[in-house]
């Protein structure tokens, strides 16, 4: 049986779980280090991206994820998890794996907006449109040239891939629609 762990330091970890089960995969939540040798990929949830990133230092996994996603590990962040996988985070130094060749800006869609819906079509999904939800959320301002885009939103890129590394700025595991998911199960197989 298919395994995939859900960091489970802060945030929006458990709805990943469900989702993850709604998929017919065990989901592991993930605080350890070892537990990280038991799964074929691993989400990186929303969230505070400061905090997650300060409990993966002090927790010790920081490395650990890293050199497993180095390894091939295939792994998924949404939002603050996006934010964790960029290389370049806009006027911040937080912690981060920073293992994507992307430069992200955090709450990038204004305070006005705090959180909105958007229908997106992603062409890798099928021709039905996706229910985007964005919570100060963040944007990617730029990407290298191995970076697949996979979505926009106002120009703005909110869903991408590099190899093993799949993001998005919006909350997938906060809908019905399992496609993102399912999407990333198949990555790990691969992987
Ligand atoms: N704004 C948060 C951060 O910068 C991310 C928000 C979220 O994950 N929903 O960490």
């Amino acid at each position: 049986m298919m395994k995939i762990g859900v960091l489970a330091l802060q945030g929006a970890f458990r709805e990943h779980c469900w989702m993850l089960e709604g998929c017919g995969v065990t989901a592991v939540e993930i605080r350890r280090s070892e537990e990280l040798d038991k799964v074929n990929g691993l989400i990186i949830p929303g969230g505070e991206s400061t905090a997650i990133g300060k409990l993966m230092v002090q927790w010790g996994l920081m490395d650990t994820i890293k050199s497993k996603v180095k390894q091939g590990m295939a792994v998924f962040g949404t939002c603050a998890g996006m934010i964790l996988l960029a290389e370049n985070i806009i006027e911040s130094d937080q912690p981060r794996l920073g293992l994507m060749d992307i430069v992200v800006v955090r709450n990038a869609f204004g305070r006005q907006r705090e959180s909105f819906e958007r229908d997106i079509t992603v062409s890798e999904l099928g021709a039905e449109s996706l229910k985007a939800i964005f919570i100060r959320a963040p944007y990617i301002e730029r990407a290298g040239r191995n970076v697949e885009i996979m979505a926009r939103v106002e120009e703005k890129i909110v869903f991408a891939r590099q190899n093993n590394i799949l993001v998005t700025a919006f909350h997938p595991e906060l809908t019905i629609d399992k496609r993102v998911h399912k999407y990333f199960i198949e990555m790990s197989r691969k992987a």
